[in-house]
């Protein structure tokens, strides 16, 4: 959808027919011209995401220059099922396109730790390590290569013993998935009876449909972001009441817990005139940017709201550090609530993101029902490290004992309410025990790592 509403960008159009008139090139010259000019305005910018639309103009000019020759193919259409793919970077459309065909891992030379990519691979389950410089020169077709995506390792021409050693790993990873796979359905109790819910974080349907297939005791975070960031104009109340119990569907009935827009400078959304901020992700994103534009705040809540009663809904907020970025939530929560006549109004969490939330959570927790961590934004603001920026990927450790300290701290000062883990970290499982111990009482990870997070929990000695 987002490439679609690019390619209908008016003053793409005049460009690219400029060119054909006054160059008197091919409309695939022009194409590739045109778009060179555009991908390297995006890069030069100071975004991240804008530098990230760069990639998409690369990604959009290879197809149309295709098929404009008359193929129409993806060129990953042939790649052997089980093969490794070996790339500098995965761009927009590879990714939608390895969804669907499913290569049995990828190595890619460019990517940091949270890169778009890698949250990407991670979503659908294909192993994936990033940051491999100059690994095309080594590569051939013929390469034999082992990819550990656990370990972050790639062994290129293993020897005997190290494919065997591999097959040994892999070997019992399968099984521990299978044995996974048979309880996925059933709840995840620690050794000594307490009862963890393991929740999926979900964009879409098709992400939704295959966390309750994995076994998910609900949705503990949806990201709104997917239905924004390709729109020219904002959804109605109606048309995002539509798409919410759409992707939500195959979950009705068990808790869902919708996070409201996360956006700003960072994520601009199309049909925002948003002022350029020097450092947009210390500016107004998430919460902060929501109270800036109370309409677009107005027309989730009224949706949320709009949401028959068999549903169990809860409302996340986004990138709170006050308690009074709650406070103003909840008021245009009870305004909404009263202009569209309905009492039965929802629980409303914070998302604890920045250290200044973790430390404060008592404060923040009077104006809370629960409390969710998300631990990879909590990682970027507590080292001051980008998460997308691969040159920083050493000073982004999510596993660092001071994000347990913050993870603590924040149960510490709400110990009445429910805690809840929904960045990348939830998943790793060599972290379920020290994540428990802080008190957290539910997990939320992409919808493949369902089963595996429940085994781990089931592994835990309790808190
Ligand atoms: C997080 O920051 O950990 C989180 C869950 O939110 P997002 O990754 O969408 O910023
Ligand atoms: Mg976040």
């Amino acid at each position: 959808h987002a490439h679609h509403a690019m390619v209908q960008d008016e003053s793409l159009r005049r460009e690219v027919e400029k060119e054909i008139q006054d160059e008197r090139v091919s409309a695939g010259s022009a194409v590739r011209t045109v778009f060179r000019r555009w991908e390297r305005r995006f890069q030069a910018m100071d975004a991240e995401v804008s530098k990230q639309k760069g990639d998409d103009m690369r990604d959009l000019a290879r197809r149309l220059v295709s098929s404009l020759a008359g193929v129409h193919a993806h060129a990953l259409k042939d790649l052997p099922r089980g093969s490794v793919l070996v790339a500098n970077r995965l761009l927009p459309s590879d990714t939608v396109f390895l969804a669907r065909n499913m290569a049995a891992a990828a190595l890619l030379e460019v990517g940091a730790k949270g890169s778009h990519a890698a949250l990407f691979a991670r979503e659908i389950g294909l192993p994936c390590v990033a940051g491999l410089p100059n690994l095309l020169e080594s590569v051939t077709e013929e390469s034999y290569v082992v990819v550990d995506a656990d370990g972050a390792q790639a062994i290129l021409n293993p020897s005997t013993p190290q494919r065997v050693s591999f097959r040994e790993k892999t070997e019992k990873k399968k099984q521990s998935l299978e044995k996974a796979r048979v309880r996925a359905h059933e709840p995840a109790l620690t050794q000594d009876g307490v009862r963890i819910s393991v929740f999926a974080n979900v964009g879409d349907a098709e992400d939704t449909r295959v966390a309750i297939e994995n076994g998910a005791d609900g949705v503990g975070l949806y990201r709104l972001e997917q239905i924004y960031l390709s729109r020219q104009h904002p959804p109605s109340t109606a048309e995002l009441l539509e798409l919410i119990q759409e992707t939500l569907q195959p979950a009705k009935g068990l808790p869902v817990y919708v996070r409201l827009l996360d956006v700003g400078a960072d994520k601009p959304l199309p049909f925002i005139d948003m002022p350029r901020e020097q450092n947009p992700s210390l500016g107004q994103r998430g919460v902060r940017f929501l109270l800036q534009y109370p309409d677009l705040l107005r027309t989730q809540l009224e949706a949320l709201l709009t949401l028959p009663p068999n549903w169990d809904l809860r409302i996340l907020v986004p990138m709170v550090t006050l308690p009074s970025d709650m406070q103003r939530v909840h008021t245009c929560l009870r305004d909404a609530a009263s202009r569209i006549g309905t009492t039965a109004i929802p629980k409303l969490g914070a998302m604890i993101e920045t250290p200044a939330a973790a430390l404060s959570a008592a404060d923040i927790a009077a104006h809370a029902d629960f409390l969710s961590v998300g631990t990879n934004d909590l990682t970027q603001y507590a080292f001051a490290a980008d998460r997308e920026n691969a040159s920083v990927d050493s000073y982004f450790d999510d596993m660092h004992k001071i994000i347990f300290r913050l993870l603590k701290t924040a149960h510490d000062e709400a110990p009445h309410l429910p805690l809840s883990v929904c960045g990348e970290l939830a998943a790793r499982v060599d972290a379920t025990t020290k994540i428990l111990q802080c008190g957290v009482t539910s997990l939320s990870v992409a919808p493949p790592s369902i089963p595996t997070v429940k085994e781990a929990v089931r592994k835990c000695g309790g808190r």
